[in-house]
């Protein structure tokens, strides 16, 4: 089925992603793997052809267009070259929301212009060593003395980690009111206290960094405090949480296209017994069967982003996609990688680093056990 997705201007703008990618990503990203880190710079790259703060007003360097569209074409450029590294769509997708939609105008004026050319990186720090999926269970405080707060804890798993300038820090303000006791405080590079843990050591996407991250007696001004009350911290994060989803479910598509494309070809050359192994059955079916569920997959995330344009998509909305689309993508991935046989295992073949970028697809930006929980609870049980 044709996709009707973008008009003329998207698919220019893919031309220009695509450009940079072939020249500025793709011969270097064996290099980072190996460094466990993209180079600072690569953002700053990115951000003279115009790739961050789609939705930053054009007075601070944005292009004032609010329009998931572009952000999509971005991630689906990244991950149809696996170019897993690069960990623009956190910043992107994630963060923009917060930093467009939660900040006051001094805010915007401090963060914006830096958001916008990729000389300031972004991160945002939720989960912590014993609260994941239970966000209410997170442990670190800020508390408000005068005009600042003092923050102590630790967060683990951040994405950005190392390279972040800017963190939103999820804390407890009241830790004795629930959801109504989170904040959420920007934290910066370079204030006393904030220290950064390790580089975590992944089974996949190595050149990205995932930090923990540490926060002792930091001082941070209550100007760094994201929307104009204490304690909305818990229903900010419950209201962008939905794009985030999407995001993901957006590269999961991707990569189960990108790993259908290439293994197709892979059984139109390979032989055994005399024969292409695409002319067995067996492989047909299996092909048949992971091309139409991406398909269907393709057409449902592309409404979510229509409805996410249209400021209609729901939280359930959201779920559904990114359970789904990304348990589809492991198993695209995981069957496509049968089909290479012995080959899949070998990291030379690009089916063997999608399989384990995939894995983490169906655990970040919530498991696909809290999506299902998500769903389940919209019946009203
Ligand atoms: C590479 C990577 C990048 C990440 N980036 C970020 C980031 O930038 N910022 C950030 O804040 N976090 C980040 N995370 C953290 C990620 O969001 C969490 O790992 C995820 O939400 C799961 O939390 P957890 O690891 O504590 O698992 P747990 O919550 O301990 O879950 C363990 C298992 O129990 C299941 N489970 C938990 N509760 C329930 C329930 N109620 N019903 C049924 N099953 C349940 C889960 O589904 C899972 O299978 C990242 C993680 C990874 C691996």
């Amino acid at each position: 089925m044709q996709r009707d997705l973008f008009d003329e201007e998207h698919l220019l703008f893919q031309q220009t992603v695509r450009e940079f990618m072939n020249r500025e990503v793709i011969p270097h990203h064996e290099q980072w793997e190996k460094d466990g880190l993209v180079p600072r710079e690569i953002w700053k790259k990115a951000g003279e052809v115009g790739m961050f703060g789609f939705s930053v007003p054009e007075e601070y360097g944005g292009a004032g267009v609010t329009d998931f569209r572009y952000n999509a074409v971005i991630v689906e450029e990244i991950t149809r070259n696996a170019l897993s590294g690069l960990g623009f769509s956190l910043h992107n997708d994630v963060m923009a929301p917060y930093m467009v939609e939660l900040t006051d105008d001094e805010q915007k004026r401090r963060w914006l212009p830096g958001f916008a050319s990729g000389e300031l990186i972004t991160a945002i720090a939720m989960t912590e060593p014993g609260a994941g999926s239970d966000l209410q269970g997170i442990r670190t405080t800020a508390v408000l003395e005068g005009d600042h707060y003092l923050i102590n804890g630790q967060k683990t798993f951040i994405t950005n980690g190392i390279n972040a300038d800017l963190v939103v820090v999820v804390a407890k303000t009241d830790p004795a009111a629930g959801a109504r006791g989170t904040t959420l405080i920007m934290v910066e590079r370079g204030m006393e206290g904030f220290t950064r843990g390790r580089n975590l050591d992944k089974i996949g996407m190595k050149a990205q960094d995932t930090a923990e991250l540490f926060f002792e007696n930091v001082r941070v001004p209550v100007t760094n405090r994201l929307g104009a009350e204490d304690g909305q911290g818990f229903f900010q994060l419950m209201n962008n949480l939905p794009q985030e989803r999407l995001s993901i479910a957006v590269a999961a598509v991707a990569a189960a296209e990108a790993v259908l494309e290439q293994t197709i070809e892979y059984c139109k050359t390979r032989q055994a017994f005399g024969r292409n192994i695409g002319s067995f059955q067996n492989t047909r079916f299996v092909l048949a069967e992971l091309a139409t569920e991406t398909e269907i997959a393709r057409h449902y995330v592309d409404k979510c982003i229509r409805s996410l344009n249209a400021r209609e998509l729901t939280v359930v909305d959201a779920a559904k996609a990114k359970w789904w689309t990304t348990e589809l993508q492991n198993k695209v991935v995981d069957r496509c990688l049968q089909l290479h046989g012995g080959y899949g295992y070998m990291m030379e073949y690009p089916v063997a680093k999608a399989w384990v970028d995939s894995r983490v697809q169906t655990i970040y930006g919530g498991t696909t056990e809290i999506m299902k929980e998500i769903i389940g609870r919209s019946f009203g049980f």
